[in-house]
């Protein structure tokens, strides 16, 4: 394709709509058409980035192969697309502002006054072009954060204006609002979707599509006046109604035409319909899916699902290509104790321990992965649950009592997670840890090796500690082995207790990894097994 197309995606009436849903699934579309697609999330926050945000303010915190702490939706971008997002694909205020005030300094103004426009709005236009243009992509999709009329949106909905007139006919809006039903009248209703629309028109910017999100079904009168009061094409009025998965909604947003009204008003082909092949393949197991597999998660962040997103997601997907439905219960670690332990996780099919920081709840992670390890229950720690799986360990088995992580205790005697020398003189918190993708060589017949059936990997960190060495001889005589090392630092990545069934933590993050279309195969293996017990349960 020529020119690259630039598609703007907007919010308004109320926040969690699902932006980040609406773009992923038009993506998708596109991408299915045989298109390069890329999509860019801007946060209009001032944080240069969400690393040094904690969950309850913004959910999990995902990493992009190059090291980017980045928002969570940029994991649905990667789920839905099977492609990898950069640094390039989420961009906040803090960061645009960052740049501009470094070039100020720099001098590059010439002294002139810096301002939001046009310096502020100049440096959001250049990070939309430059992504598609370095990476020659066909259409580049841009969320832009928030709700139309918060004011720290304003300075990106300027920039959006000024590019559709730059662009001309490669440039696309979609605007994303929400129609209430008023259970005493009976009825939806659609003045919210008028105001905002208004309140974006004021702002210079006509929609092209609007995608209404709704609970209740919306007939075609409701869409046509819609249309007619919002000064936007009959049939580019979709509808987004809530649907069991986030997976069906591109087949839903194809079924309204979403893709074929976009590309006829960007004068593209769409005679051809898009190749969902693999991903209604996927939805049909979905479907067929109907044994069970448990499997119970424990972590600081229990009550609150989206810090945990990447790997739910992950463990649906490998549940549904394993033809199990998951059933998943998220404990919150600090509940656990051993008087519960057994009542809460005894008939769990396989257990995760989750990543996380700081000490809270972490005797309750030692507890559950006692539990584990005694009743031999599958089980997968991730980051601190796997530093929490050695800690746990040397105290049970080496007889180290106050074996723990430097993270926990800086005076324990026996430190099995330490700091890395690298970390040791860090005092800034942002983007300071180990962060983005690093090779990992495994051991051949270990359990890793059978998953990804290969020795080379690579997979994704965000962690400042790290196993330490010094305890692995004695760790490993004892029965847990290290089964994953970095090629370059010799720093373990995976341990692995063979003696149990699946008993297995890695320092790096696989979660970041598993998409729709390409599960990852430790989250496949550990479902496997999961789904072993299970069996083994019902016999
Ligand atoms: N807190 C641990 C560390 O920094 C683990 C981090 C994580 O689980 N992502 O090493």
């Amino acid at each position: 394709m020529a020119d690259t197309k630039y598609i703007f995606v907007t919010g308004g009436v109320v926040s969690s709509l699902g932006k980040g849903i609406i773009a992923s699934s038009l993506g998708k579309l596109l991408q299915a058409r045989g298109y390069k697609v890329t999509i860019q999330k801007f946060d209009p926050y001032i944080n240069v980035d969400p690393g040094t945000l904690n969950p309850y303010e913004h959910g999990e915190c995902f990493v992009t192969v190059d090291g980017h702490e980045a928002d969570l939706d940029l994991g649905h971008y990667e789920r839905f697309l099977n492609i990898q997002t950069t640094k390039e694909n989420n961009i906040t205020t803090g960061r645009i502002y960052q740049n501009v005030i470094l070039k100020e300094r720099r001098g590059d103004y010439l002294g002139k006054t810096v301002q939001v426009i046009p310096h502020i709005t100049d440096e959001i236009k250049r990070n939309i072009k430059s992504l598609g243009v370095k990476s020659k992509f066909d259409f580049v999709i841009s969320e832009i954060g928030g709700t139309v009329g918060d004011i720290e949106s304003t300075p990106y909905l300027e920039a959006v204006r000024q590019l559709r007139w730059e662009l001309g006919k490669n440039c696309f809006c979609i605007h994303l609002t929400y129609v209430p039903y008023i259970a005493a009248a009976g009825e939806v209703k659609t003045k919210p979707t008028q105001h905002s629309v208004k309140e974006l028109q004021s702002l210079g910017i006509q929609p092209d599509m609007l995608v209404l999100r709704t609970e209740r079904k919306l007939n075609k009168e409701i869409l046509d006046k819609v249309a007619l009061f919002c000064n936007v094409e009959h049939g580019a009025v979709m509808q987004s109604v809530d649907v069991t998965t986030i997976y069906e909604v591109p087949i839903m947003m194809q079924r309204q035409g979403m893709d074929e009204i976009l590309l006829r008003k960007l004068n593209l082909p769409y005679d051809e319909d898009p190749n969902m092949e693999a991903w209604n393949a996927f939805l049909q197991k979905r479907k067929d899916a109907k044994k069970a597999v448990n499997i119970k998660l424990v972590g600081k962040y229990a009550e609150l699902p989206d810090a945990y997103k990447s790997i739910t997601e992950s463990l649906s997907q490998a549940a549904i290509y394993n033809n199990r439905k998951l059933e998943l219960d998220l404990y919150q670690s600090d509940k656990i104790n051993s008087d519960n332990v057994a009542e809460l996780l005894g008939k769990a099919d396989g257990i995760i321990v989750a990543p996380g920081f700081g000490q809270r709840g972490i005797e309750g992670k030692f507890e559950a992965l006692k539990y584990a390890r005694e009743n031999d229950i599958p089980t997968f720690g991730i980051c601190l649950g796997m530093q929490c799986m050695v800690i746990e360990y040397a105290r049970s088995v080496l007889h180290l009592e106050d074996a723990n992580s430097t993270e926990m205790d800086t005076m324990a005697v026996h430190k099995v997670i330490d700091l890395m020398e690298e970390q040791k003189n860090i005092t800034n918190m942002g983007a300071s840890m180990r962060l983005g993708s690093y090779d990992c060589n495994l051991k051949k017949g270990s359990l890793a090796f059978k998953a990804y059936g290969k020795t080379k990997i690579k997979e994704r960190h965000r962690h400042r500690y790290e196993f330490n060495n010094q305890y692995k001889e004695q760790l490993e005589a004892a029965g847990m082995k290290c089964t994953g090392f970095n090629p370059d630092s010799d720093l373990v990545e995976v341990i692995e207790v063979p003696e149990l069934r699946w008993y297995l933590g890695t320092q790096f993050h696989p979660e970041y990894s598993s998409t729709v279309i390409s599960p990852n195969p430790l989250f496949m293996s550990f479902m496997a097994e999961a789904a072993i017990t299970k069996e083994l349960r019902n016999k």
